[in-house]
């Protein structure tokens, strides 16, 4: 059934590459994705797979039900873009000023919706269910799927299973990592009030430009030398704003930044020391401030039966050359709310562009991926889904009939 699989993936390539590359051309900022929706709804309408619509927001959750009893399997992918202006010259350039899949959202839906239909073609061989998920808001906390897991999107599933195109890895590896592999990710935002005047008496002011230059080097010694080398941290200032004439002495200034960490004793002393270093920077300088620090996303676990599973069932796919076991990312992921309720993995697949030696990073206005890598991601979560299903039909059964 796999070969049948792939054989049907290879032969909807093209159809692949088509999706992508128009979701590519009309994307939607996270909670605002209701053209992406309608699209994805469409398809599985066209399809006749049955679904259910706004799960949780704008998510989509659809379901294959095989004809033979078994358990049920997850794959999700999400379908947000991002607040970035595309600057690659290529045909498929969004067309949407400000606005990017410039995290491979776009190549995530192509692949599980071109998965989708050719796991449906497989429909009567198939033991169980698979469950697509299509999540909305994956790049802006809290994220779609955290009110998608509320909305019960995960209501019967044994297993999930996820990837990440990833535009730095080489095409052809597979990454995987048992425990944590992505990082908890926060935000603090940060306004120091000072006292603003004319640009020609300093003397007379508490200029929030310099006191906040000040707080954006001093943070940088909470990673450097406040948290154990061992452990892990980031800590970046992102945003730095205090609009203003040029001859005046700015009154407030705005720092907004993130936090990444795997472990939830970093993350606690993370959100203190700011705030210490905060207190120390505008008390030398007579200044006030205010300061709120937002948890967003948890660290991504791993289940370690879910990804040695993964690792036996990669190692088979053709195309796949290598899979290796990948360093923790301090990127934040969603997906983390999913394996907290049920076993799974998320895992890379390498999307580094053909003859690139520099690829531009994920949320980089020139980001772009090797679209093969969609196929080899289809392949590989879908041969994951249906091993599963045959892996644990068994048992299910047994299950059942008791
Ligand atoms: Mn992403």
């Amino acid at each position: 059934m796999i070969a049948q699989l792939h054989t049907l993936l290879e032969e909807k390539f093209q159809e692949m590459i088509d999706i992508r590359r128009y979701l590519h051309q009309y994307p939607e900022p996270s909670f605002k994705e209701f053209q992406t929706a309608a699209y994805i709804r469409s398809f599985y309408d066209k399809l006749g797979i049955p679904y259910r619509a706004n799960v949780g927001g704008n998510g989509i959750v659809a379901s294959l039900k095989g004809d033979k009893p078994g358990p049920t399997v997850a794959l999700r992918a999400d379908f947000d873009a991002l607040a970035i202006q595309d600057e690659k010259d290529v045909p498929y350039k969004s067309t949407v000023p400000g606005v990017m899949h410039a995290c491979g959202h776009d190549g995530h839906t192509s692949t599980l919706l071109t998965l989708a239909k050719s796991l449906f073609e497989l429909k009567h061989q198939l033991a169980g269910t698979i469950i697509f998920i299509h999540q909305h808001a994956e790049e802006y906390a809290p994220g779609g799927a955290k009110s998608m897991i509320e909305d019960g999107c995960l209501d019967g599933v044994d297993a999930i299973f996820g990837t990440h195109l990833w535009s730095l890895t080489p095409t052809g590896v597979i990454q995987y990592r048992v425990g944590p592999v992505m990082a908890a990710a926060d935000r603090f935002e940060i306004t120091v009030k000072g006292a603003g005047g004319h640009g020609a008496q300093p003397h007379k002011t508490k200029d929030a430009i310099v006191i906040a230059s000040q707080l954006v080097v001093n943070l940088q010694q909470i990673v450097s030398r406040r948290v154990n080398p061992i452990d892990s941290a980031v800590v970046t200032v992102g945003s730095f704003v205090a609009e203003n004439a040029f001859n005046v002495i700015a009154d407030s200034a705005k720092l907004v930044g993130t936090v990444r960490t795997f472990s939830e004793d970093v993350r606690n002393d993370m959100e203190k020391e700011i705030e210490r270093v905060i207190q120390g920077t505008c008390l030398a300088a007579d200044a006030s401030y205010e300061y709120s620090f937002t948890r967003g996303y948890p660290a991504v676990v791993n289940h370690k039966e879910e990804t040695d599973f993964l690792v036996t069932i990669a190692s088979k796919i053709d195309g796949v050359d290598k899979v290796e076991e990948t360093e923790p990312h301090m990127g934040g992921e969603d997906f983390a709310y999913y394996l907290q309720h049920v076993k799974g993995t998320f895992f890379f697949t390498g999307a580094q562009p053909e003859g690139v030696d520099t690829p531009y990073p994920h949320h980089h206005p020139k980001f772009d991926f090797n679209e093969k890598a969609m196929l080899i991601a289809a392949k590989t979560l879908g041969a994951a889904a249906v091993e599963y299903l045959h892996a644990h039909q068994q048992s299910k059964s047994t299950i059942q009939s008791k």
